[in-house]
Parts: structure tokens; sequence; C-alpha cells
């Protein structure tokens, strides 16, 4: 077991979890354990297709076989600690990890399409960390503080979970085709500062022996790790990145993303233009309103630029109040008319809409919620 790295962050030598392996790492163990190759694709489809939530499940491969696998690695399912519901369809999921620890993804189906039809598609928002170390103002999870990181198998099993979930969910009948279909690493915590268990995660999400979910499907947000959105505009795959701007000007940004004084804005777009050379492809830049920090006539004209810089789509997002922070979101009035002066600059602009708000669906709220009130987040 020694010769499989240590890119999922487990201690060589220790027990690790199975749906941290690749295919590569599964078929060198199970050859050098003697078994024949097509056992490794068995093994693949009860992690990944089947999603066994243990390895007594794995019914056709060899009992020896399976106690080997016992022997040298766990399979331990996310457990479900809270669900919580929203009027729009939205699900927001609290998972209890082995140790304890508390983190959150939010199921959202997709929109009703102006001729009143509505697609199966869902995008699953997942979390990358146990809080966040870069403290950004207006974010919940900021305000946590920084816990862990997250395995590969912890961030990959959040989407195995909730297809298990909508397998017992209701008493509908089971469904042969997968819930989810769209991933974004919007959750709690800094996807790109996990970059190995994040880049793990996300092959295990986009292969064919695994998730096998498009990598254009699968969309990286990030506060502006510059270093790791080069790193990752050199992997082939065509994932789509949002970086969360919020702030147009060094001095703006500098105030509510401490990130910034690391990466001022330069060296982030700069990175932009890097990652859409390398994957011809264009990346989204969110950015959040909030009330008399970031809205003025200022903010229009640099994120104009920018935005004209780097050809890209801007998504406004009116916040989302979080308690114990005293920021506030603006008035609608005032968030269309940020969008106009945009888009009278000739930017692609859209206002996101907000899916979830009754259940507190931004990011870190829930487990925030719930550390408050401990007796609460037990269902
Ligand atoms: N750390 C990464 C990904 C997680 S946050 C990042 O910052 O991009 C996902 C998105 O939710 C980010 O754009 C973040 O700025 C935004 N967000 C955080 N708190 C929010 C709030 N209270 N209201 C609206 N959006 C929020
Ligand atoms: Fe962390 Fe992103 Fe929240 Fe900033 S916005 S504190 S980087 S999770």
């Amino acid at each position: 077991m020694s010769d499989i790295g240590n890119n999922t962050g487990a201690l060589s030598g220790e027990p690790r979890e199975l749906r941290s392996l690749n295919a590569d790492e599964a078929g060198r163990i199970l050859v050098e354990w003697g078994h024949k190759s097509y056992r490794v694709t068995q093994l693949l489809g009860w992690l990944y297709k089947k999603r066994a939530g243990s390895i007594d499940e794995m019914t056709d491969l060899p009992k020896g076989l399976r106690d080997q696998l016992a022997g040298a690695f766990f399979l331990k399912p996310l457990e479900l600690a809270k669900e919580q519901r929203s009027r729009d369809g939205t699900v927001k999921f609290l998972w209890r990890l082995a140790d304890g620890e508390l983190i959150e993804s939010v199921l959202i189906p997709a929109s009703i399409g102006r001729d009143g039809s509505q697609s199966d598609r869902h995008t699953l928002c997942v979390s990358s960390q146990v809080g966040c170390a870069y403290g950004c103002k207006f974010c919940a999870s900021g305000l946590m503080g920084y816990k862990r990181n997250l395995d590969a198998y912890e961030i990959v099993d959040q989407v195995l979970a909730v297809e298990r979930w909508q397998l017992t969910k209701d008493g509908d009948a089971p469904k042969q085709e997968a819930l989810v279909n769209n991933i974004v690493m919007m959750g709690m915590g800094e996807p790109l500062a996990n970059y190995a268990n994040l880049t793990r995660a996300l092959e295990i999400f986009n292969s064919p022996w695994g998730l096998n979910i498009g990598a254009r499907k699968i969309t990286v947000s990030t506060s502006g790790l510059a270093p790791q959105i080069r790193q990752l505009a050199e992997t082939p795959q065509q994932y789509h990145l949002a970086i969360s701007l919020h702030g147009a000007t060094d001095d703006v940004r500098d105030k509510i993303m401490p990130i910034n004084r690391k990466y001022p804005l330069e060296e982030l777009i700069s990175a932009c233009e890097a990652y859409q050379q390398a994957k011809g492809r264009m990346i989204w830049v969110e950015y959040i309103l909030i009330d008399g920090i970031n809205t003025g006539l200022d903010q229009v004209e640099a994120l104009g630029c920018l935005a004209k810089r780097l050809q890209c789509k801007v998504n406004l997002i009116p916040y989302n109040p979080v308690d114990g922070i005293g920021l506030k979101r603006p008035s609608d009035e005032a968030v269309g008319r940020f969008r106009d002066a945009l888009y009278q600059r000739g930017i692609r602009v859209t206002v996101r809409i907000e899916k979830g708000t009754d259940i507190d669906a931004a990011c870190g709220q829930l487990r925030l919620k719930s550390e408050k009130q401990p007796t609460a987040a037990r269902s």
C-alpha cells in the first residue's frame, strides 16, 4: 500500500477510505494482491456506480478480496445530521463526518424554463473544507474559522450520499438516472486551498469509471488563489472556473476579502487570463452586492473594465444576510440599477435568482446555526 502516494492526505500506512482511490491505484493494489484485473472494474462499480455503503454489500467480489479490502481500507458513508427543504425545491443537507465535524451540501433543482418545462437537472453545491481560513467579511464560513481540509472521499461522498438519499426519500420509486449532473464547488471552504484532495475528487466526479459527470458541468469557485488557478489551468480537464470577485478595485476588495492583500487584483486577473488561454473557455465572475460596500458607480466602472478585459459574464448575487454579520442586502432597485449600468457598458450580466433563502442556503449558514444550537441540528 505504500506505493499509492499521499495525494488524498491520508498518512502512508494508515487505513484509507476506499472512495479516495482512483482507478490506477485500485488496479495496482488488486493486482499486487493477486486478483484478476476485471475485479477492479467491479470494485469501482460498487464504489461509484452502485454507491455501496459498506464492503459487505459487494457480494460479487470473492470473500477473500472483501476481507483484504476490509483489512486495508475502510468505507464510512457520511451521516445525515439534518435535512432542510425549501419551498422552491432546494434541499440543504448537514452531514456529520467520522470525527464529528459538520459540513453541508445544497441540492438545487433546475429552474422552470420560460415555456413552463422543468428539466431533471440538479446541481449540487459541495463543500471542500470544514470552515474556511480566508475570513471574508461577509461569509458565514469565514466567521467560523478554519478547522480542516476534507479528504477526497468526504468531497466525493457528498454527491454519492445525495444519490443514496434520493433512493430512500418519500418512498419514491428508485430512479435509474443519477440525480446530480452538475457540481459546483461553492459550499463551505476554499477549494483551491485543498488542492490535492480537490483534484482527486474532481477526477472521481469526471472519470468514466467514477461518476462520469462532464468536466464542463463541474465548476470550481475561488476567492482568488492566483497560483492555484495557474496550476489548475495546467490540468487537461475543461473544469469551469468561477471567481468570487465582490470588489472591482483593490481598496474595496482589501476591505472585505483579506486574500486580496496576498494576491491583489492585477495578479488575480492575469491568472484568470492564463486559465482562459489554457482552456479556451470563458470564466464567470461572481459579484455579491452588499449594501453601501461595493455597489457604487466607481465599482460599476471598474467591474465593467475587468469584465471587458476577461470577456467574461458577470453574475450579480444580492447578499444573503448572515446572523452575527452586520451587512445588508441592497434594495431591488439598487440591484437593478447596478445591473443596468453594467449592461449599458456592454457587459453580459445576470442577477442570480436565489434559491433556498428560507432555509439559509448561503455558504456556511446552516452549519453556523447548528453550532449555535447543537440540539437543533439533530433530526
Ligand atoms: N471559497 C470559495 C467557494 C465557497 S463560497 C469562494 O469564495 O469562491 C461560494 C460563494 O458564495 C462565493 O462566491 C461566496 O462569496 C458566496 N457567499 C458567501 N457568503 C455569502 C452570502 N452571505 N450571500 C451570498 N453569497 C455568499
Ligand atoms: Fe472562505 Fe469563500 Fe467564504 Fe471567503 S467566501 S470565507 S474564501 S468560503
